[in-house]
């Protein structure tokens, strides 16, 4: 059997040691089997040869077959380029080089059979065609041209004259050797059941495909492998994860939760509330740790969700917490919570970096003996003084502001690990979730309590300035509170401080007699907190501010967010913002401000921001105009995306559909010892060898 991993890729014909280095540096090629699985990104159909007499501007690529008559260089230093004149009986093109001159010149036979490859464009009635692709026709059997693979190179590949033609010579050589067997990666009966074509004669077809049939058929048998394995691997792990820890068994619902539920909740819980609430007790009570995310739009009550499952936590006679990742988070959430407490004997306290020294003494001591039953806080409840009497249930509020390594910390504070809830406001397509996240269970609030009125987004270029000034003055007047939002240079702890200033400065200027604050990421917490509070409690009526409120800021009576130079948003952030509005009974406004000129792109963010309010459609949108490496958040879960040919944003089914195929082989074969699975967990074993365990992202 040919092993392509151990074959390096230096003694290819046709490599030699430059070029490894090369593609070693740009590529990561470095064996037969990272070329071999270097697949091209589009392909064009060459089985159809053209005549010259049917070319117009408007066709894309097209092939042509026939001979130089003439060749000459026109111009001289840098405008010198040389111009071949092409012929095939029925008509004449010019063929146009601009660089290589030299190089084409000598290398290019008068009268000799070729076929070219090119898009033509029309000059002053004149059909060109600049830089074509040469082939000597003699060299070329064209019944076996099929489609032409293409592959990405990098600008320096380019300027040492390796450019996707280059790397198609290379395949070429390497998939002959594909004459010789390689191991197969999926069990025979997976193949034979599902139909699926052999690795061996996929990897030809990926790169060499006769006709579009035989294209299709190779990419799905590669893109079924990869993301099988992906889903296999997250699968056996959480498998695994639930074999090594049991979970506490919280068996009972008692006084704390009946208590609240029918004696202190202020409204009816919506319905999705309730069947996200059975889900988590289901969990919490079947003696398997739990690990589900939660997923709700911002605003549809995530924060009670997770009260009343720390409720069950405290019925159990076990403590709970929930972590926010910043200090204005924390505290909003503890003065909700305690809020909805207000008369009932719960201990609840909240432990940041700003905490005073006596307080948290008092406050570790109470949670060391158990007499806090409950405790909120930042980044502060991970310290290695925090130590639990018997922690049950961990809630991790906007998770992906958080890493892997942070929330690890949690459950080394335990004998053993607690229930955890993650809880997000970014919704993260179901495909990509089961991607990032394949072994937590996803819970979905996708319901908003009742009442609320849509939101209604605008966009205006920043020259209609006026109409913005006059509905602004018209909600001030009805009382109600406006957010001012400027952007901020993203990645840098440098703020556009100048921006906001200047804003700030023309805000106070145009709307006088009302109070305007001021908060951005540079401001000490207690001057922040300050200036939040003016706002929080009424007396301030416009906040000016950088995307620091993104999170969790919660004043109802705030009725419009305007966002200034919304092209310099992303799209989720975007939507996360405009959830700060919207909060109350009111009919709420967002405002997206933008210059004139905007990209294809940016439009269309603005457009699906202005037609819709799901976060679930913004997030897919978002996918699909980004792709998944971009999404706002998987980068800081420190989830490194190595497809090689499956699209999360397109093959969310095929997805699904291997997924449950995995789940069926895990729940057959358990221990792994049938012996037609051999080949999957030798597979797996190899694949888990060559990645981070990213799995383990919970
Ligand atoms: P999230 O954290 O999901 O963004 P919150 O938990 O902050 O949302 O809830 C937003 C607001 O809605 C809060 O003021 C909360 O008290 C209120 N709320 C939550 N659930 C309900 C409900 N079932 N009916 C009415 N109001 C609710
Ligand atoms: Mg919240």
């Amino acid at each position: 059997m040919l092993d392509l991993s151990t074959r390096d890729i230096k003694f290819l014909s046709g490599v030699g040691p430059a070029r490894a280095k090369t593609l070693n540096q740009e590529l990561k090629i470095y064996s037969l089997q990272d070329l071999i699985y270097y697949f091209p990104y589009k392909y064009v159909d060459r089985s159809r040869i053209y005549s010259i007499a049917e070319l117009s501007g408007s066709m894309p690529f097209v092939q042509l077959k026939g001979q130089i008559i003439n060749i000459s260089s026109i111009g001289e230093g840098r405008k010198k380029r040389l111009v071949a004149r092409f012929t095939d009986g029925t008509g004449f093109i010019d063929l146009i080089w601009f660089r290589g001159v030299k190089y084409v010149q000598d290398s290019l036979k008068v009268r000799h059979d070729y076929i070219i490859f090119g898009k033509p464009t029309v000059f002053n009635g004149q059909v060109n065609m600049a830089h074509p692709d040469m082939e000597d026709a003699t060299e070329v059997q064209l019944s076996t041209l099929g489609l032409k693979p293409y592959y990405n190179t990098t600008e320096k590949m380019k300027r040492t004259s390796m450019n996707s033609q280059s790397i198609e010579r290379l395949m070429k050589a390497a998939v002959d050797l594909l004459q010789y067997p390689i191991p197969e990666t999926l069990p025979d009966y997976i193949i034979a059941k599902y139909k699926l074509m052999p690795l061996q004669q996929a990897l030809r077809c990926i790169h060499f495909p006769t006709n579009a049939i035989e294209l299709r058929n190779a990419q799905y048998r590669l893109k079924f492998e990869e993301l099988f394995y992906i889903q296999l691997n997250i699968l056996t792990y959480s498998k695994e994860r639930q074999l090594k820890y049991r979970g506490f068994l919280f068996s009972k619902v008692g006084n704390h939760f009946n208590d609240f539920f029918h004696n202190h909740l202020p409204f009816e819980l919506t319905g999705a509330q309730k069947r996200v609430l059975k889900e988590i007790r289901k969990d919490m009570g079947s003696g398997i740790q739990m690990n589900r995310l939660l997923q709700g739009d911002v605003g549809s009550g995530k924060t009670l969700v997770a009260l009343m499952s720390m409720f069950i936590a405290l019925d159990n006679n076990y403590q709970a917490c929930m972590m926010a990742p910043t200090e204005i988070l924390a505290t909003q959430h503890y003065e909700t919570i305690m809020e909805f407490l207000e008369g009932m004997d719960i201990r609840v306290e909240l432990l940041t970096g700003s905490t005073k020294k006596k307080d948290r003494e008092r406050i570790l001591s109470g949670l060391a003996s158990g007499e806090v039953q409950i405790i909120l806080g930042t980044h502060a409840l991970l310290e290695n003084t925090v130590v639990f009497k018997l922690l049950g249930l961990a809630v991790i509020d906007e998770q992906h502001r958080f890493g892997v390594a942070q929330r690890a910390r949690l459950w080394v504070k335990n004998e053993s690990m607690p229930h955890i809830l993650v809880m997000t406001a970014t919704p993260i397509p179901r495909t990509l979730a089961m991607t990032l996240y394949g072994d937590l269970e996803v819970s979905v609030i996708d319901e908003l309590p009742p009442g609320r009125k849509p939101i209604q987004t605008i966009h205006l270029f920043d020259n209609r300035k006026k109409s913005l000034y006059k509905m602004i003055n018209d909600q001030l007047t009805l009382g109600r509170q406006i957010y001012f939002v400027f952007p901020l240079i993203e990645e840098s702890e440098k703020i556009d401080l100048k921006n906001l200033e200047q804003g700030y400065a023309w805000i106070k200027e145009d709307f006088p007699g009302y109070e305007v604050v001021k908060i951005h990421g540079k401001m000490k917490p207690a001057e922040k907190d300050a200036q939040m509070n003016l706002f929080a409690s009424g007396q301030a009526h416009i906040m000016v501010a950088t995307t620091v409120i993104e999170v969790g800021v919660n004043v109802p009576n705030a009725s419009v967010m305007v966002i200034e130079n919304a092209e310099r948003f992303g799209l989720s952030q975007l939507h996360q913002l405009r959830g700060r509005v919207g909060r109350g009974a009111d009919q709420s406004y967002c405002i997206l401000v933008t210059s004139y000129k905007l990209s294809e792109v940016t439009r269309k963010r603005i457009e699906i921001m202005v037609d819709t309010n799901d976060g679930f459609e913004i997030a897919e949108a978002d996918l699909k105009l980004r792709g998944p490496g971009d999404l706002e958040g998987t980068q800081q879960s420190g989830v490194a995306f190595d497809l090689k040919i499956a699209d999360i944003g397109k093959d969310g089914q095929l997805l699904q559909y291997v997924r449950g195929i995995a789940s069926e082989i895990i729940e057959a074969d358990p221990h792994r010892n049938s012996p037609v699975n051999q080949v999957l967990w030798l597979e797996l074993q190899k694949q888990r060898k060559n990645q981070n365990d990213w799995s383990a992202i919970s």
